[in-house]
Parts: structure tokens; C-alpha cells; sequence
């Protein structure tokens, strides 16, 4: 199993590039294994690493650690979300605990940054559900009363409003949460493998291709070498149903994001000079926009059912047009050609917009499926599933473990074909907000 992926990714390539990467080349053995370096599996070894000082506990990743959609995504650290069906009051409490974790993934991304004096700049301003049809107003103002009764401070703005705060005329309508976190996801999870503890060993660009459990160990097969451990924890989010992990209840999409050079100051006269600022669509296909830190325009408008081992620069071009569109539509004082870097990325999806969190078998644990929400859920899942693994507990377990679960998917070729109808239809009703 391999996986290739385009080098597009701007937040990246604006880091300087890593030394000393480990590859696995020879047997051996040890106390943990983690498959998986993004925050999940960089943040379950941290925690397993302290509470295991003396044990030896390896962290192994098919590409290089972080690089997958823990450094590729939008960097909206979420505590509250819109897509996931919850605008009416039915399932509020399915809503509410969601939104308590997704709390507590912000409390655990803010204790790493606070303890290890992390910059990925991190900025508090919250975020803009918006839409260019004034009908979603509708949808809105119903989400507005869930989040007041969940004491979720929130305002509704109008055209006139949201042309001075963002810089564009586009948006006629959006609803403002407070709460919620911009950032530079890749400075955050290079900052996770800069201080992982001497007990971890990370071993990159070496992907596990089969496992088994054997005599009570398990067994790892890599390319040029077998890994035998007495506990295995799994964190490869898009990739588990590859790896045939919880097959049943996750399914891979790809999302591409694109993002322009830094606007000159001529440009970002011409838009008011807005402050940072976040968009996340109302309709599910539209576009996520950002300003960011140092004004540059963000953009993921598609969502695509395609093989998340293989995303080479080749599938980016025909993305990259509609990302031309949705800027244009937003900024159409700007230049055309402003792009600088493109790039795509695999996340993690069930049926029903809930998270996986379990030990599968004896001495076999998973985390991941964040639905497109994983920075701050990613890292809390991680560090209790490192918990759970070790046979403690902890409130936020037992938080985590009330969630609803994971639906069972329909079989091949039907999920296929419901998921690509669903997207297909999704994205007709979406088509203005590209
Ligand atoms: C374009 C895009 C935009 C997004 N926007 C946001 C956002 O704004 N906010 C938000 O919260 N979330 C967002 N997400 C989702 C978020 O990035 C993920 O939920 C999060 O990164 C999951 O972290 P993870 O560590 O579980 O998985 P990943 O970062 O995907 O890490 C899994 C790792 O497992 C490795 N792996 C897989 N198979 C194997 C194998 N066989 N052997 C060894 N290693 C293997 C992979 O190489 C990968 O590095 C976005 C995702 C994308 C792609």
C-alpha cells in the first residue's frame, strides 16, 4: 500500500523542510505501535509516551509525519458546525454532545499550544455561516435558536454588514459564531513531531501494508521489514477503510483547497482591508473561504469520491478552475491568475457525521472519522484513545463514549453510488455558492 499524493500544499511548502527522516528497515519489536502521523496519531503517542516513559513505542507513517490532512486542511478549529442535519431541535442532544467535544478539542489543541509555546497563528475570531440566498435565512435564524439555547453566542448579518467585515459583496446573509479558531494547521502538527518524547521512535514514508495478530503479538508488515507489538493503535482517518479497520462504517472523500499568493496592498485596499476572517458554507457543496493572517485568499469548493491513495497533481487541474470561479464570483476586483499552490486531501466520513472511538479487539484500538472536522477532535481522540489504551479512564472518555456511533454503510457498489447521488444532488442545489 503507497501512497502518492500531490506536493501542492502551500501551508507546507511555507515551512521549512525536515531532516533526519527515519525509514523503517528492520525487524524489530515493541510495547506500542501507532499507525498514523497526523494529530491523532502524533497526539495519541505524546500522551502514551508520557504516561509510558520507560516503554519503547513506535510511530509509523506512509508518508512523511503530518503531511497528510492534518497539514492539508481549511485550519477551522470548529465548536460548532452547521452541516451534519442538526437545524431543527429533533436531535439536540446528539447535538449537544457533539458540540462538547468538539469544545474539548479546542481546550486540548489550546493546552498543547500553551504548554509547548506553539505559533500556528492561532486566532480566536470566530466564524461566518454564509450564503448568497437570502431563502437560507430560514435555515439559519432555526440554527441561531439551537445555538442560544446551547448558549452559543451568535449573530445574524446582512449584505450591507458583511461587505464591510469580509470585503466582498457576495454573501447576503451569514450567521456569526462566536466561538471557533483560525489557524495555520501545518505549523500545528509540525509542532506536534517537534516534541514528541524521546521514548517515541517516528519511522516515515514507510507504509504498513498488512497486519495480523499472531500468538498474542501483532504483526506488522512493512515494505522491507516486519514490526511485532503487544498493542496496536490505529490513526489513519481517511485511509482505515483501505487498512479494512471499522471497513463497515467509514468511507473516504476527497477535498481540495487552493490558495492564492498574498494580496499586495493595492489589492487589499480595493477590499476594505478586511481582518482575517472564516466562512463555512450553509449548503453543503458550497465554498469554505478565508482571508488569512497574511492576506491570502483560501478556497474549497469540491468534494469528490475518488481512490485517497492516489491524488496526484495530475486530478488537481480540473478543481483549480472552480476554484478560479469561486474567487472571481467573491473578489471580482482581483486578478485572475493569483493562485499560488493547490492541493487535495482525504478525509474521514460515516453515514452519520459521528466519530470512531473504540478498542476493536483485544490490544487493537482506532480513532478518527472526523467528518471533516478533525483538528481539535483529532488531537483530543487522540490523547484518550492513548488512555483508553492504557486501561485508564477519564471524563472526557466517558463524554466521548456517549456519543452516538457510527451508522453501518450499505454494501458496495450501492454506497458508492448513494454517496456519488448525494454529492451529484448536493451540489446542484449549491450550484451559485461555488
Ligand atoms: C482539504 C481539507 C480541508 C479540511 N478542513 C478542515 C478544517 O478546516 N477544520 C478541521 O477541523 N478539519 C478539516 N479537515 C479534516 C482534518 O484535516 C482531518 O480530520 C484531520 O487531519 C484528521 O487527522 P488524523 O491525524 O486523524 O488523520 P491524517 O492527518 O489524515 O493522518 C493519517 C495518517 O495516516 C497515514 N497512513 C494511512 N495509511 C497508512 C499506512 N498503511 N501505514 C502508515 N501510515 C498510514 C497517512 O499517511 C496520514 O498521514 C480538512 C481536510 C481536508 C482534506
Amino acid at each position: 500500500m503507497n501512497i502518492i499524493n500531490d506536493k501542492g500544499c502551500g501551508w507546507i511548502n511555507n515551512l521549512q523542510k525536515r531532516k533526519n527522516i527515519k525509514i523503517l528497515t528492520k525487524n524489530q519489536s515493541c510495547d506500542w505501535i501507532i499507525i498514523g502521523a497526523g494529530y491523532t496519531g502524533l497526539s495519541a503517542a505524546r500522551k502514551l509516551g508520557s504516561l509510558n516513559p520507560y516503554k519503547k513505542i513506535i510511530l509509523v507513517d506512509a508518508q512523511l509525519a503530518g503531511e497528510g490532512a492534518s497539514s492539508r486542511n481549511s485550519g477551522y478549529l470548529v465548536d460548532t458546525t452547521l452541516n451534519d442535519g442538526f437545524t431543527s431541535n429533533k436531535d439536540i442532544s446528539i447535538y449537544k454532545n457533539k458540540t462538547e467535544i468538539y469544545k474539548l478539542g479546542i481546550k486540548a489543541v489550546k493546552k498543547f499550544i500553551k504548554e509547548h509555546q506553539i505559533n500556528c497563528d492561532w486566532n480566536e475570531c470566530g466564524k461566518y455561516f454564509a450564503s448568497s440566498d437570502t431563502n437560507d435565512y430560514k435555515d439559519l435564524k432555526k440554527f441561531s435558536e439551537i445555538l442560544n439555547n446551547l448558549n452559543f453566542e451568535n449573530e445574524i448579518f446582512f449584505q450591507d454588514d458583511l461587505k464591510k467585515k469580509l470585503g466582498t459583496s457576495f454573501y447576503e446573509i451569514a450567521l456569526y459564531t462566536k466561538g471557533g479558531v483560525l489557524l495555520n494547521p501545518a505549523k500545528l502538527v509540525r509542532a506536534m513531531i517537534d516534541v514528541l518524547p524521546n521514548n517515541v521512535q517516528l519511522f516515515e514514508n514507510s507504509p504498513m501494508v498488512k497486519w495480523k495478530k499472531n500468538n498474542g503479538l501483532i504483526e506488522c508488515e512493512f515494505k522491507s521489514c516486519n514490526l511485532f507489538a503487544k498493542k496496536i493503535i490505529f490513526c489513519a482517518n481517511g485511509f482505515l477503510n483501505s487498512l479494512g479497520i471499522k471497513k463497515n462504517f467509514n468511507f473516504p472523500l476527497i477535498l481540495t483547497d487552493s490558495m492564492t499568493r498574498t494580496l499586495s496592498d493595492k489589492e487589499f485596499d480595493l477590499l476594505g482591508k478586511p481582518r482575517e476572517w472564516g466562512v463555512l458554507p450553509v449548503k453543503p457543496m458550497g465554498a469554505t473561504v478565508r482571508i488569512t493572517k497574511d492576506r491570502r485568499i483560501l478556497i474549497r469548493n469540491t468534494v469528490e469520491v475518488l481512490n485517497p491513495l492516489k491524488m496526484e497533481n495530475f486530478n488537481l487541474k480540473k478543481r483549480i478552475k472552480f476554484h478560479e470561479i469561486g474567487i472571481k464570483k467573491r473578489f471580482p476586483e482581483l486578478f485572475t491568475n493569483i493562485i499560488e499552490s493547490s492541493w487535495s486531501g482525504v478525509v474521514c466520513r460515516s453515514r452519520n457525521s459521528s466519530q470512531i472511538f473504540e478498542k476493536i479487539d483485544n490490544n487493537i484500538f482506532v480513532a478518527g472519522c472526523y467528518n471533516g472536522s478533525g483538528i481539535g477532535v483529532g488531537t483530543l481522540f487522540g490523547e484518550q484513545i492513548a488512555i483508553k489504551a492504557n486501561n485508564e479512564t477519564s471524563d472526557e472518555i466517558n463524554l466521548i463514549e456517549r456519543r452516538i456511533k457510527p451508522n453501518l454503510l450499505p454494501p458496495q457498489p450501492f454506497l458508492d453510488l448513494g454517496i456519488r447521488s448525494k454529492l451529484f444532488y448536493e451540489r446542484i442545489k449549491a450550484l451559485k455558492e461555488i
